[in-house]
This record gives C-alpha cells, structure tokens and sequence, in this order.
C-alpha cells in the first residue's frame, strides 16, 4: 500500500469513527520577506490555511509586515530571541538551554516578545517556539509571568497545560535534516498517519492537533511539491485546520 493510500485509510477510520480530524502548520526561521516566504504564503492562501509563522526577534526585518498585510491567515509566533546554539561542543543545539544563567536566557526572550508584538502587533501571537524544538526545564515556569500564553515543540504533548502555557506541538517534520533535503513522501505521511492512527487509539492526546512543521528557506522543489499535494489531498476530507486562536 502506498503512503496516500495508508493516509486515507487512516482518515477513512477517523470518519468511521464519527471524528474529525484536526491539524494545524507552523513554519520556522522567518524574519524577513523573502521569494521563500511569499511561496508559503501563496500556499496558504490557495488552500485558505491558517499558517503559524515562528519569527526570530533578533535582527528581524520590518518588510515581515507587508507578507502579514498580504495574508491576514498568517500569525507570528515568536521563534527564541536570535537562534544561536549555547550549547557546549558535541551536545545537541540549543538556545534556550541549561548553558547559560537562566536570566541571560529569559531577559533577551522578553525583548524579543516586546519587539515582536510592536512590529506586528494582532498578527502576533505570544507562544513560543523554542529553537531546535527543545528547552530548558527552568524556563516555562518564567514564561507565563513574562506574557506567553503558548509553548510549541516537537512530539505529542504530556499534558494540555504546561506551567499556565497551552501547549500545542508538531509532529510531522518534512526535512531530512542530516541531508537537508525533502525526507521523502513515506516519511513524511509516516509521520502524519503515525500521529493520527496514535490520537484515534488515545496513546496519546486526542484533543491535540496534528502539526505539520515546515522550514520555507530549508526547502527543495521536492519539499514545496508535497505540501501542495498534501493540502490538496487532504481537501477532499473533512479535516480542520486550525488557528492560533483556536489552538492556543
Ligand atoms: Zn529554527
């Protein structure tokens, strides 16, 4: 059985079940107006997607403003403050780590959100997507306090509620990191009918929609052909899509 068809088969048992299914997309890295960017947001506009923009405060463009003014479905997320890696030699990457005092870590993430709310301001949602998907356990009980209402990472979420923070991940990762480059249709739609079938079954949050991550300036032809042909299979099924209004 091809991956599609394992995908319908899997949104075929979601119907059966009376359920529909929902999902959502967040993109990382952006800070600037770019062909890239303009060809994401053409997406979104095609299908009449909600798209989760995760933004990097430091050295941001003010030009972002115009690909917003262009698609009132984009939100801002905030992507950590300037996605530089602290972390030690050999460990995973990480800016929002263990590597620094927790101060250094929180007083840069709170210039960011400030920068990020002036620059957009309704089209920006303080959530927060941590770099490399991955952060210090010291940090979300700061984050409430500083004025985020959401944390995003990668892999289904334990709980709905993290320190005060709706926590909303992703769990499909389109890019093949280590050869930078499209992972592959199987991969790919793996992942997705992974999350899915595991939602259906209750293995793991059912209520937590399935996210699609992608990363516009990483992607090759491969990776802009199948999130068309993902959008305009999933359009013949009942599948909601999801807002940062609705999700966080
Ligand atoms: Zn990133």
């Amino acid at each position: 059985m091809s991956s599609w068809n394992a995908l319908q088969e899997e949104l075929k048992l979601w119907a059966q079940s009376g359920q529909v299914p929902t999902m959502w997309w967040r993109d990382d890295d952006a800070q600037q107006d770019s062909s890239n960017l303009r060809k994401l947001s053409q997406l979104s506009l095609d299908y009449q997607l909600p798209l989760h923009l995760a933004v990097i405060p430091k050295g941001v463009s003010s030009d972002l403003q115009n690909v917003f003014a262009d698609n009132s479905r984009i939100m801002a997320l905030q992507h950590g403050y300037n996605h530089n890696n602290y972390a030690a030699i050999g460990k995973r990457k990480c800016e929002l780590g263990d590597d620094r005092p927790i101060t250094k870590v929180i007083q840069p993430l709170t210039s960011g959100l400030a920068q990020l709310s002036h620059l957009l301001g309704q089209a920006f949602a303080p959530v927060l997507v941590p770099p490399w998907n991955r952060l210090s356990t010291k940090i979300p009980p700061c984050l409430a306090d500083l004025g985020f209402v959401g944390l995003s990472t990668l892999g289904p979420r334990s709980d709905r509620l993290l320190c005060g923070l709706t926590q909303v991940n992703v769990h499909i990762d389109i890019i093949d990191w280590k050869q930078r480059r499209f992972a592959g249709e199987t991969r790919a739609l793996e992942q997705m009918i992974h999350h899915l079938s595991a939602r259906r079954l209750g293995l793991v949050d059912a209520d937590e929609a399935t996210g699609l991550m992608t990363h516009h300036l990483a992607h090759d032809s491969e990776c802009w052909v199948f999130c068309q042909q993902l959008f305009e299979f999933l359009q013949a099924y009942p599948v909601n899509w999801l807002s940062a209004e609705e999700l966080f």
